[in-house]
């Protein structure tokens, strides 16, 4: 009730949801609130979630922010949700996103545009940009969002929260609406290292229904790490020097350097090295992920699913009119670029070489973490931008991503902490990359540093 009050009090000048279930969430809280009497529950039990709206419900509203998914209704539940249920937690609603996730400022939702709440007139990162905002405004203490290309990590920076992306596989993705199947990533948003060491354990795990699930046991991150003090003594950790590049802002440089001071203090080493692949990972991520999206998205066809034009004289045009009128323009800007990519006459020359970057990056990261336990750098190299700033610069966009892609290129888990404020009050915020299956030296470091 205390949620749903604040959501009807604040969520009119954030706009953070785009559906709540006040009914449902009502029956989950006093199941919830019956096991917690009994004395007999988990760490989950009556904690209140928002779910980005590209993660299935089952007879839940599924919109993924699109036009092409207005009224669409899930006949089914993603896994990582399902694992939430099974502890017991309680889902408030489904919050905003940029289309089909693609985007860094939630300002491509074909519905509403979330706006930061440390200031009103800024946005909240993207594209799970919903979620953020929710728990920055605590109008939800856990969320799920979805991370392809750093749509968790930098979100939760430019709010001030924590956000994490898992080892490739670690998370089902099945339920979630696929953007690039072999970038994307279920992650948790919460306002701790802790809170998100407790989710992650809890929506981690193999999955039958997802082939690319990883055969691993689940990583018990918030017993072992967190029942005491964490020790960093003598964690070594790798700064690459590709990242400290002028479109670094000096705010965000500044408190990249108190950050390394402190994590000094507590007993790590911080150490620069050169990985020169990462220049291109920013290329690499668009060319594949807008190639993977390409295939992906030719499921809406304006038959099997969603919106459907009317008043089409043949199939071609139908086909032709739903998806010219159901996607919005950086959809559809994806979809030509993937296209083009992919056609057979330029195939080797895009996306075979974006491949070929791609195994470049990802042996890169092999051979630093022959040194280092983590890979530390800055989120993005600025803070929350202006509302409509960047909006017919998608070039500008997709360079802000250039922290958080090779992450995805090469499948690793990665944590962004809050790590100070610019002059203008805004988060900043600090990431600490890990080894395949490293969740146990990011979580450690990060815990240490918050
Ligand atoms: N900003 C990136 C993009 O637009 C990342 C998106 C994501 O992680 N879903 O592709």
């Amino acid at each position: 009730e205390l949620y749903f009050d604040r959501i009807k009090s604040l969520d009119d000048k954030i706009d953070s949801y785009l559906s709540t279930c006040e009914d449902k969430a009502a029956a989950q809280a006093q199941e919830a609130q019956k096991l917690i009497d009994s004395g007999n529950h988990s760490l989950l039990c009556g904690i209140p979630f928002s779910i980005k709206d590209n993660i299935c419900i089952e007879a839940t509203k599924t919109t993924c922010a699109s036009k092409m998914l207005e009224d669409f209704v899930s006949p089914y539940t993603a896994t990582a949700v399902n694992k939430l249920y099974s502890e017991n937690a309680v889902i408030l609603g489904k919050t905003n996103l940029d289309e089909f996730a693609m985007g860094g400022s939630t300002e491509n939702s074909a519905f509403k545009k979330t706006k930061n709440p440390f200031d009103l007139t800024r946005v909240p990162g993207g594209s799970s940009g919903g979620s953020a905002a929710s728990i920055s405004a605590s109008l939800a203490l856990g969320s799920l969002g979805s991370d392809t290309g750093g749509s968790v990590r930098q979100p939760a920076s430019f709010c001030g929260v924590v956000g994490m992306k898992p080892t490739y596989g670690l998370v089902s993705r099945y339920g979630l609406v696929a953007f690039a199947s072999s970038f994307d990533q279920i992650g948790p948003i919460a306002k701790t290292v802790e809170d998100c060491a407790i989710i992650l354990d809890s929506i981690a795990g193999h999955d039958a229904k997802d082939g690319t699930s990883l055969n691993y046991k689940n990583p018990s991150l918030y017993s072992s790490l967190f029942s005491g003090d964490i020790d960093i003594k003598g964690l070594k950790l790798g700064l690459p020097k590709e990242y400290l590049t002028e479109g670094l802002n000096s705010e965000v440089r500044a408190s990249l350097y108190t950050s390394i001071s402190a994590l000094e203090k507590l007993g790590a080493e911080i150490e620069e090295f050169s990985m020169p692949s990462l220049k291109y990972a920013i290329q690499a991520y668009y060319l594949m992920s807008s190639a993977e999206a390409s295939s992906n998205l030719s499921r809406y066809d304006g038959v099997k699913y969603g919106y459907r034009a009317d008043k089409c004289k043949s199939y071609q045009e139908l086909i032709g009119k739903s998806r010219a009128e159901g996607f919005g323009k950086e959809v559809k800007r994806r979809i030509l670029l993937g296209t083009y990519a992919l056609a057979s006459g330029y195939y080797d020359a895009y996306y075979k070489k974006a491949l070929k970057l791609r195994t470049m990056i990802s042996q890169g990261f092999e051979q630093a973490f022959t040194k280092y336990d983590i890979i530390l750098h800055p989120t993005t190299p600025e803070t929350a931008f202006k509302l409509g700033q960047n909006t017919d610069n998608p070039l500008t966009m997709y360079l802000a991503d250039i922290y958080t892609v090779a992450v995805n290129i090469a499948g690793l888990p990665s944590i962004s902490v809050p790590c100070g404020y610019d002059e203008n009050g805004l988060p900043i915020g600090l990431s600490f990359t890990g080894k395949p299956l490293g969740e146990n030296d990011i979580f450690k470091a990060a815990g240490a540093f918050e």
